[in-house]
């Protein structure tokens, strides 16, 4: 079964070709960082005219790409929500108005069980992510640690209390007045962080620890990390030298990765204490394309169950942020047991993961 897929839910214009074998025919992504730095962060309507003018290109490249014609793909779905209801509508749009077209069944996805499920695509078959397994969500609009027992159901342990993770890397990157670079802010400040391999670790000023909020909570917080930046900033001399500037991006990354082992491991000891198994841990989103953050959480992982090895599966880099490779992938359920949505169907501009159709049966994997 050969799935073309819309992804539009913010700034990425996305199209891709995935079959029911795991195979990604075409991944295309077109990023639009260039038209949003300005800004500081994604202006709506700026994000709504590009994917306007990118979608139809990258679906022609995306069924070149794949060597299909579009009369032989088998359905086609789209990310229903959640997401900027403007930007969700271009590919709703496009995705509905094909299917009518082609008389092809029609999927609208749930954004974050599309970003939850990626490594279900991507990982190994031996290695494959057994329910009931933990998800750490880190992205640019959500930080949700969740409780996942099968393709449908999920729930929420602990979410943000405030800002997503994700902003809040976006926010750092700019008071340090970094520039975005092709990948974005949350990965320029990661490489910021790397700067220091050129410098002397002595010569780098010290750092008062930026607190992990909320201890003892399963809960996150991450405006209060980025005001400790911020208050740490004003109070620093105006012309704050380069390598002051590494420091103070190394404490704000380490204090987030903190942060996600704290909750972590408090869902994974909450878990326990309900009987609840868990041997394999999923992390997926922008954030976890991060690498310090990567090898901070095998860490903590390794501590918390030196005997019994709890696996941590990430998607690979490309398929961390925003794709429709993912979307595809979590429609496929869906199409291979009939279960289609009408071509009327509405976007969910907010949606909660908690809340989706319960899958009808059988599954893919
Ligand atoms: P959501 O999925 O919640 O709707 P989104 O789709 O905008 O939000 P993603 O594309 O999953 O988010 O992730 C984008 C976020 O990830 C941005 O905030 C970006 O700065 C951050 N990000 C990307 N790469 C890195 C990195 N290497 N380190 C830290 N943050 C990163
Ligand atoms: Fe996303």
């Amino acid at each position: 079964f050969t799935v073309l897929a819309f992804e539009s839910s913010a700034d990425d214009t996305c199209v891709a070709v995935v079959n029911s074998s795991r195979q990604i025919l075409s991944n295309i992504v077109v990023k639009q960082h260039n038209l949003h730095e300005g800004f500081g962060g994604i202006h709506p309507s700026v994000a709504i005219e590009a994917h306007q003018r990118n979608l139809p290109g990258a679906v022609r490249q995306a069924l070149d790409g794949a060597r299909i014609d579009v009369n032989n793909v088998d359905g086609i779905a789209f990310t229903r929500g959640p997401g900027i209801g403007g930007c969700l509508s271009v590919s709703s749009n496009a995705a509905k108005s094909l299917a009518a077209a082609l008389n092809k069944p029609l999927v609208g996805v749930h954004h974050m069980q599309a970003h939850a499920l990626t490594p279900l695509l991507t990982t190994p078959i031996p290695n494959l992510p057994r329910f009931p397994f933990l998800t750490l969500l880190i992205s640019g609009g959500h930080t949700l640690l969740l409780l996942a027992t099968s393709h449908t159901e999920f729930r929420i342990l602990a979410t943000t209390a405030d800002a997503s993770i994700g902003r809040a890397f976006d926010k750092a990157a700019r008071l340090l007045g970094l520039s975005w670079g092709k990948r974005g802010p949350g990965a320029a400040l990661e490489d910021f962080c790397r700067e220091d391999d050129v410098l002397d670790p002595a010569d780098l000023p010290q750092i008062p620890s930026f607190p992990v909020p909320m201890p003892g909570r399963l809960a996150f917080s991450f405006a209060c990390l980025h005001s400790s930046v911020e208050r740490y900033i004003a109070s620093s001399s105006p012309d704050i030298s380069r390598a002051h500037k590494v420091a103070i991006a190394r404490e704000f990354q380490d204090a987030a990765a903190r942060q996600l082992c704290a909750k972590l491991v408090l869902g994974l000891e909450k878990s326990a204490l309900r009987g609840i198994k868990i041997q394999d841990v999923v992390v997926s989103g922008g954030v976890a394309s991060n690498f310090y953050i990567r090898t901070r959480l095998r860490e903590c992982l390794d501590k918390y169950s030196p005997d019994e090895p709890i696996a941590l599966l990430f998607p690979p880099l490309e398929l961390c942020t925003d794709n429709a490779a993912m979307i595809a992938w979590a429609s496929m359920h869906r199409f291979l047991t009939g279960d289609h949505d009408d071509p009327t169907i509405d976007l969910r501009a907010k949606w909660s993961i908690e809340s989706l159709p319960a899958v009808q049966s059988g599954s893919t994997s």
